[in-house]
């Protein structure tokens, strides 16, 4: 937060609106520019743009959905929310995204044996490097399905030329602007399209399905006091407080998207080759570095790395548990860890260190050194 920052939101608090009036409009005509996209709505999280992705685009009883194994657990709960099924598809080790590859077998295998394949698939960019989209895109023009973008963690980060929220090769693209992420409203998410039908959709379902369109009407209009209920929907709505914080952290997006990967340079500089696998840069990408994750040797040394680096007041992390290991997944007994060896592989190695942009060159020396120090070295508490 800067000085700007609160002035923004000050300035809300003393204006004519509070919750959704005209700093959200502004808030989403900025984000649309910024990224290229044609349509956008602002909500209150990026777990809320999900559900509504999913509605928008039909998901209903009945439906696949299907997502990578390895993100949190609110990529896969959207699908839920709307009683499809969800199944997940392994990630590469390389990128820690989905992989193409293994979704292009998984969906060869599941039409030879004659099931059903997915009717929408989100797609995660993991720390923000953005998927294989091309290759994604081309299997969803070939089998049929939608894509959702969840970007939660990619606001800023650039494929093959394309910005990431510009949906070039998806149906949705999906941001969160949670304090932990790129940019933040407090809590708050967005919905990105070019698709009038699902934007329209999308509008609506924020705020209890209600029109106040007399185009989008079924009844006769009888007057201006008159709106209708069309679909079963929700209160999602940004409040104003909300999309003034989120506008005015927006102008510094390239300069917290250029900071991170500052620090993201000087990890990859200066941490040991032989200590920790460190993230895997694409030529054609640019990532936005939401985290910055490692790959340690072996789950026993991530284990001592993790205490080691906390015990320190260094707040380290694990991005994520697979989340068909969740209890909640776990109970349905339809998923079997031995399907997603590179998601069971990643999730016993990473380790996510600090990264965010006032990170300080002696904080980052304090982790290097401490990864640095040999296991066994350091009696643990
Ligand atoms: C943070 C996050 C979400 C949820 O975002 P909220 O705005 O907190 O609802 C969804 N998906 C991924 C990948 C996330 O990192």
């Amino acid at each position: 937060m800067d000085s700007t920052d609160v002035q923004a939101v000050m300035d809300v608090l003393v204006s004519e609106y509070l919750t959704q009036g005209p700093m959200v409009s502004s808030f989403e005509a900025d984000l649309a520019s910024k990224v290229g996209a044609r349509y956008v709505t602002a909500v209150n999280s990026a777990t809320s743009a999900l559900h509504l992705s999913c509605l928008a685009l039909g998901v209903k009883p009945g439906d696949l959905v299907w997502t990578t194994a390895i993100s949190f657990v609110a990529s896969a709960n959207a699908a839920l929310y709307c009683g499809a099924e969800v199944d997940f598809v392994d990630i590469d080790l390389d990128s820690f995204n989905i992989s193409a590859q293994c979704l292009e077998e998984k969906l060869r295998q599941r039409v030879a044996t004659g099931q059903p394949t997915p009717k929408v698939m989100i797609v995660v960019h993991m720390a923000g490097q953005p998927c294989e989209m091309k290759k994604i895109y081309s299997l969803a023009k070939e089998f049929g399905f939608s894509i959702v973008e969840d970007a939660s963690h990619a606001l800023g980060s650039v494929y093959s030329g394309s910005l990431t929220g510009s949906c070039e090769y998806s149906d949705i693209t999906v941001f969160s602007f949670h304090p932990v992420k790129m940019i933040t409203t407090g809590e708050g998410g967005a919905c990105l399209t070019n698709k009038p039908e699902i934007h329209a959709k999308i509008q609506r379902l924020r705020s209890h399905g209600i029109t106040r369109d007399v185009n989008e009407m079924e009844f006769e209009y009888p007057g201006s006091w008159y709106y209708e209920q069309l679909d079963l929907g929700f209160n999602y709505r940004l409040s104003d407080i909300q999309a003034a914080l989120g506008q005015s952290q927006l102008k510094r997006l390239d300069e917290f998207v250029q900071k991170r990967n500052e620090v993201a340079d000087w990890y990859g500089e200066n941490l040991r080759e032989d200590q920790v696998v460190k993230p895997k840069i694409y030529e054609d990408r640019i990532s936005s570095f939401h985290l910055y994750v490692v790959l340690l040797a072996n789950s026993n040394e991530r284990k001592v790395t993790f205490e080691r680096l906390r015990s320190n007041g260094i707040a380290v992390n694990v991005h994520y548990i697979p989340i068909y290991r969740h209890p909640y997944y776990k109970r349905m007994g339809k998923y079997n860890p031995l399907d997603f060896p590179a998601a069971e592989e990643y999730y016993s190695r990473c380790l996510s260190l600090p990264i965010f942009p006032g990170i300080s060159e002696s904080q980052l020396k304090q982790v290097a050194s401490i990864i640095s120090e040999p296991i066994g070295h350091q009696t643990i508490f």
